[in-house]
């Protein structure tokens, strides 16, 4: 997507080899048109497909979770707490995963109520990286007994393996920019419109 390119392209930075920083329109500050677009995206790219629900997990994924969900006609969205809330109660779904930014385990927790059985969800996430967050969420639509719609991820890091191996395994993954690689702090971004 252009607009989302450009903005990786002008305010994105690199941290190492790994890391995409993007805090200044995508996970800190947001920047709410570029969002609004990125949801028209997604739904554009899932627009065949029946949509009942959006999944993501807290926190940077609600913002696109939710424009995506507008997009759709306000279908609900549902997003994964991190950690022990006491008020998630305990009749919940749970999956574990590995954080790549804060590199550590996280149980995540959707309350069995919000996924009905039979429910067709698209997951959508800022980042796709090793794919640990969307297996988690996998996870748990597969407990709930829901079907999953898709992946909708706003940046993909092409050089780790989360969006190959989902693709592989049969799942619709759509990225809204894929970065190839992160060269002297430059972002290397896939060329394909
Ligand atoms: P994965 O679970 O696919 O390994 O990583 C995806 C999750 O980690 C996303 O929810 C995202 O918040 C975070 N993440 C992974 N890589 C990056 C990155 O390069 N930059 C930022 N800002 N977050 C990332």
């Amino acid at each position: 997507m252009k607009a989302l390119k450009e903005a990786i392209k002008k305010y994105g930075v690199g941290l190492g080899t790994e890391v995409v920083k993007v805090d200044s329109f995508l996970n800190h500050r947001i920047d709410v048109a570029l969002a609004t677009e990125m949801g028209k995206a997604f739904c554009e790219a899932f627009k065949d497909e029946k949509v009942d629900c959006i999944l993501t997990v807290e926190a940077s994924g609600i913002a696109t979770a939710i424009t995506a969900a507008q997009a759709f006609g306000n279908v609900p969205v549902v997003f994964a707490k991190k950690g022990d809330h006491r008020n998630v109660g305990s009749d919940v779904y749970t999956a574990d995963v590995y954080s790549f930014t804060h590199q550590q385990m996280n149980t995540i927790r959707v309350s069995r109520k919000y996924l009905e059985e039979g429910m067709r969800v698209l997951i959508i996430d800022d980042f796709l990286a090793n794919g640990e967050a969307v297996n988690g969420l996998m996870s748990i639509l597969r407990q709930a007994r829901c079907e999953l719609v898709g992946v909708g991820a706003c940046v993909e890091k092409g050089f780790q393996p989360g969006g190959k191996r989902l693709r592989e395994s049969g799942v619709k993954v759509v990225s809204l920019a894929i970065v190839d690689a992160i060269e002297d702090g430059k972002i290397i971004l896939r060329d394909e419109e």
